[in-house]
This record gives C-alpha cells, sequence and structure tokens, in this order.
C-alpha cells in the first residue's frame, strides 16, 4: 500500500511540475498561449496575455466555454485555425490548434495571432466603400432624372400640340361636344404631367453659377436666419462680427451660401458636446491683407488634431458616424471656382475658424 500512495504522489508531484513547466514556456510567448487537457478540456496552462485576451478559466472543459463565448466560431474542432473575437479585450484574434506530448500527457495547444489592425482596415475600407458608392448613387438617382424628365419633355410637349390640333377640327367641324370635352381633359392631364416633368428637371438640373457683386452681411444673414432655430435649441449664442466697410464680393451668390451654411452648421454641431455656457459662434467678416474678403466661422468645439487638419479636405473624410465626408471637399472647390481659399486654423484659446476668402467684385463685370 505504502509504495503505492507513494507512486501516486509522485505523480502528482511530477504533473505538477510539467504543468509549471508548460506555464513558463507559455510565459515566454508574446501572443496569447494555453494548452488544454486533451481528456477534460480544462486549462492546463496559460500565459498572461491569454488570460487578459480570453480570461482565465480553470476547471472542466474550459475548451468548450472558451469557444462558446467567442464570436465568429463556427465549430469547436480543434484543427482548423478561426478568426475572433476575444470577449475580454475586445480584439481580433486568429486562433492556431496544436497537439503537444508532455510526459505522456496529450495537450491541445492554443495560440492566438493579433490581427485587429487587418480586421480594422478592412472594416474602415468596407466603409469607405459604402460611401462612394452612395454617392455615386446619390448622382446616378439625379442624372436618371434628369434624363427621364428630358426623355419624357419632347413627347408630353408632342401630345400637348396634338390635343390642341384636334380641338381645332373639332371646332371647325362643329362638334361633337364629348369629343372636345375629352380632348380639354387630356389636355389639362399633359400640361400638368409636363409641369410636374419640368419641376424635376429645375431640380436637378446642375445650375450654371452666376457671379455679381453681392453683400456679404445679406448672405451672413439668409444663412443665420436658416440655422437660427437650430442654434436657439442648443441654447448656441451666434455672434457678428462684420467690418462696416466690408466691399461686396464677385461671387454666385446661392453657392457662397451654400458654402457658409455647411461651416456653421459644421461649427454648431461641434459644439453639441460642450457645456452650453461655452457654445459661442462667431462670425467675422474682414478685408485681409492681400485685399481679399475674409469670412472666418470661429466655434468654440473640441478643436481638430494636426493629423486629423490635414486630412480635413479629403473627400470622404469624416469623424461622424453618420457623416459623409463630402461638406468641405464641396465647399473647398466652390471657393476655388471663386479664386478663393478655403482655410482652417486652430482658435485661440480653443475651437476652431474655417474660413474663407473671395475676391471683391470691385472693377469686375
Ligand atoms: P461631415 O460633416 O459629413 O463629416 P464635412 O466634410 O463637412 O463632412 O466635415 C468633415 C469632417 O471635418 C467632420 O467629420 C469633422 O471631423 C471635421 N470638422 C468639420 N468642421 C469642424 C468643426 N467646426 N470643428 C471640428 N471638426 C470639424
Amino acid at each position: 500500500m505504502t509504495p503505492a500512495r507513494g507512486t501516486a504522489s509522485r505523480t502528482q508531484a511530477a504533473r505538477d511540475g510539467d504543468a509549471t513547466t508548460v506555464s513558463s514556456m507559455l510565459e515566454a510567448i508574446p501572443f496569447p498561449c494555453a494548452a488544454f487537457n486533451r481528456g477534460d478540456g480544462g486549462l492546463a496552462a496559460a500565459n498572461r496575455s491569454y488570460r487578459d485576451a480570453f480570461g482565465g478559466l480553470d476547471g472542466h472543459d474550459d475548451r468548450a466555454r472558451l469557444l462558446a463565448s467567442l464570436s465568429g466560431v463556427d465549430d469547436d474542432s480543434p484543427a482548423s485555425p478561426h478568426e475572433v473575437n476575444a470577449p475580454h479585450s475586445n480584439r481580433w484574434y486568429a486562433l492556431h490548434w496544436g497537439i503537444a506530448e508532455i510526459a505522456g500527457a496529450t495537450l491541445d495547444m492554443l495560440t492566438a495571432v493579433d490581427i485587429s489592425a487587418r480586421i480594422e482596415a478592412l472594416d474602415s475600407h468596407k466603409s469607405r466603400q459604402e460611401k462612394l458608392l452612395f454617392t455615386s448613387r446619390l448622382m446616378s438617382v439625379g442624372e436618371m432624372a434628369a434624363t427621364l424628365a428630358h426623355e419624357l419633355n419632347q413627347p408630353l410637349a408632342a401630345i400637348v400640340n396634338y390635343l390642341n390640333g384636334s380641338l381645332r377640327l373639332v371646332d371647325q367641324a362643329g362638334g361633337p361636344v364629348q369629343v372636345e370635352r375629352a380632348l380639354v381633359a387630356a389636355r389639362t392631364q399633359a400640361e400638368h404631367a409636363a409641369a410636374v416633368i419640368s419641376r424635376v428637371r429645375e431640380f436637378v438640373r446642375a445650375r450654371e453659377p452666376r457671379r455679381d457683386a453681392h453683400d456679404v452681411a445679406q448672405i451672413t444673414g439668409t444663412v443665420v436666419e436658416l440655422l437660427r432655430l437650430e442654434a436657439e435649441r442648443l441654447q448656441l449664442r451666434i455672434e457678428l462680427a462684420l467690418a462696416a466697410d466690408l466691399p461686396p464680393v464677385h461671387a454666385d451668390r446661392v453657392m457662397v451660401e451654400q458654402v457658409l451654411l455647411n461651416l456653421v452648421k459644421n461649427a454648431i454641431e461641434a459644439m453639441r458636446e460642450v457645456p452650453a455656457a461655452q457654445r459661442g459662434l462667431r462670425i467675422e467678416g474682414r478685408v485681409n491683407l492681400d485685399g481679399e474678403v475674409e469670412v472666418r466661422v470661429c466655434d468654440r468645439g473640441e478643436g481638430l488634431s494636426e493629423e486629423q487638419g490635414r486630412q480635413l479636405f479629403s473627400p470622404f473624410f469624416t469623424t461622424k458616424s453618420d457623416g459623409l465626408g463630402i461638406g468641405l471637399a464641396i465647399c473647398r472647390s466652390i471657393i476655388e471656382y471663386h479664386e478663393g481659399r478655403l482655410f482652417f486654423e486652430p482658435r485661440e484659446g480653443g475651437g476652431s475658424v474655417f474660413g474663407f476668402t473671395l475676391p471683391p467684385a470691385e472693377g469686375r463685370g
């Protein structure tokens, strides 16, 4: 009996020793590693990276419980690698399984390689693609509407002409009155359809820019009026600081209004999260050293990092979950079309300044 007890306790000690050896070996590996007993699936050893990512289970069926806790796993065969999201670290790993024979025991060895960077790059590529698709779809809807309107306009005009001709013939022949009434009703419907089509055309037609002399105070007034309710709702003050002697600018009024509207809207959005007392928006207008008219929209939002500042005007750059990131890129093309410059600078005391320059109208036709 005694020798048998001695053998059993030596075996246990040997097993403990093996587990310690395996643990210290795993600890030397810089990514998550664990060893599971082949028989009961219990965790025999795991390094710290493994515990940080997947938690430290130690009982029976640890392997089965681990696999059940991972999203992205489709089968629990220890043979194939899987790409999974680890619940504790919320990072992505590729799992690789292998078999190790240590002191007569069979262990299933798990190593996990961090693939988060690849998954994130894929995700951001996918969302850029989706946005591109969305914009191109928006454009094609516009083009489709324009083409349809153009195609339908001609036959509708012809229908109205034929109906007018028929009405004249019926009139010359002196009746019958029911036919005349039916023709008048048909003409009214055709004219109605033509009016709908022409409204669609008006809506989707790319407007030819028209540059004249315009007062910046008037443009600013229109934009502030459009956003007044939104500003009131956010208890946000809009302060106007336009130089009294600001000369008129040579510009397409609607286009410049669009640019200013976009900048002021972005400024309001940037201040959504700051305390109400800080929410001040200031629109400045002055003539700069180059003699251009400069309009500046100054907010007290979070501001932008240097890196963000560099990417700001590239199409599809956005930090908003529902943003498209094309507003500033469009503003820049509009301002450059006007021979001006769209710019960003950090605001002294916190926040951002987004502004643009425009040539004065003086001396231009
Ligand atoms: P969107 O508003 O759809 O994101 P924009 O092109 O108008 O597209 O803006 C691009 C990005 O520029 C925004 O997502 C935001 O990160 C940044 N931005 C623009 N205006 C401001 C501002 N006033 N303060 C801070 N960040 C801004």
